[in-house]
């Protein structure tokens, strides 16, 4: 890509992302509770009056506002706008890695192929979000977004794999999605105070989006949550945060390993297989 188009796409991943990290904050407020996500609008916390929609620009508006309501001046957690961030950092991120091959695609259906994985991405990068934030607030993972994204992750993917009639990778995520659902499953009956069925059920889209990619990807985002989920849990012990049956939720490093295996999987495949001879 030229300079231009990909600080066009930078642009693009970071405005979308901040937008709908702002949404995603209520998503994470409200869905837990019950509550509509789209009325009413949002609203100080503390004293109730309505944000002015020139104070709900993400992370600029909390920063010209000193992290504090307009109206009574309390503080509005810091969380809010790093919520918006990290979301805008994973669009760019997702933008990047899968922008420009809408660009080189060379046919119609190779195009509209990968503007359907762009967003498929995209999709999965906006629930990560919110479902470990949930977890780590609830310790539960909704089934009102993990059920649902078996659909859209099905029909994205699988529509976009079709056009390219790129049968070896729709086997890999079918094939990821029952691999992780059933590794899970087996771990919640063996294990059931360390892993929840809110996990198996996460792990098999998971598993779906790892194997559209490649078996590289699924072994490498399979293997890299339980790789820092143990690491945070040793330093959570050594730091007496927690005990060795404390139950941190697991479903923030499912889908950090996740991203780990998307965005680094093939590399470090590559890598690990050369290391042990066979690269
Ligand atoms: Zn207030």
């Amino acid at each position: 890509m030229t300079e231009p188009a990909l600080w066009l796409v930078v642009a693009l991943g970071a405005a979308m992302g901040l937008a709908i990290g702002s949404f995603l904050n209520v998503v994470v407020y409200r869905l837990p509770v019950g509550g509509s996500l789209v009325t009413p609008p949002s609203a100080c916390p503390d004293c109730g009056s309505a944000i002015r929609a020139y104070d709900n620009i993400p992370v600029l508006s909390w920063m010209l506002l000193a992290g504090r309501c307009r109206d009574c001046r309390q503080p509005i957690s810091v969380r809010y706008p790093m919520v918006e961030a990290l979301t805008g950092l994973l669009f760019v991120v997702v933008a990047l890695v899968f922008g420009p091959p809408i660009l080189s695609a060379g046919s119609v259906p190779g195009t509209i192929s990968a503007i359907l994985l762009l967003v498929a991405f995209l999709y999965l990068a906006a629930i990560s979000v919110t479902l470990a934030l949930i977890d780590l607030d609830t310790r539960t993972l909704p089934n009102a977004i993990v059920l649902p994204s078996y659909v859209v992750g099905a029909v994205l993917l699988g529509t976009a794999l079709g056009l390219r009639v790129d049968v070896p990778h729709l086997i890999s995520a079918a094939a990821g999605a029952f691999i992780l659902f059933a590794f899970y499953l087996v771990l919640a009956v063996v294990r059931p105070d360390g892993m929840g069925f809110g996990d198996v059920k996460l792990a098999g889209v998971l598993g779906l989006y790892l194997g559209a990619l490649g078996w590289p990807q699924l072994a490498v985002g399979g293997f890299a949550a339980f790789l820092l989920g143990g690491v945070a849990g040793i330093v959570l012990i050594i730091a007496r945060k927690a005990t060795r049956r404390s139950g941190i939720p697991f479903g923030p490093w499912m889908l950090a390993g996740c991203w780990l295996g998307i965005l680094f999987g093939g590399p470090v495949w590559a890598g690990y297989l050369a290391l042990i001879g066979l690269g």
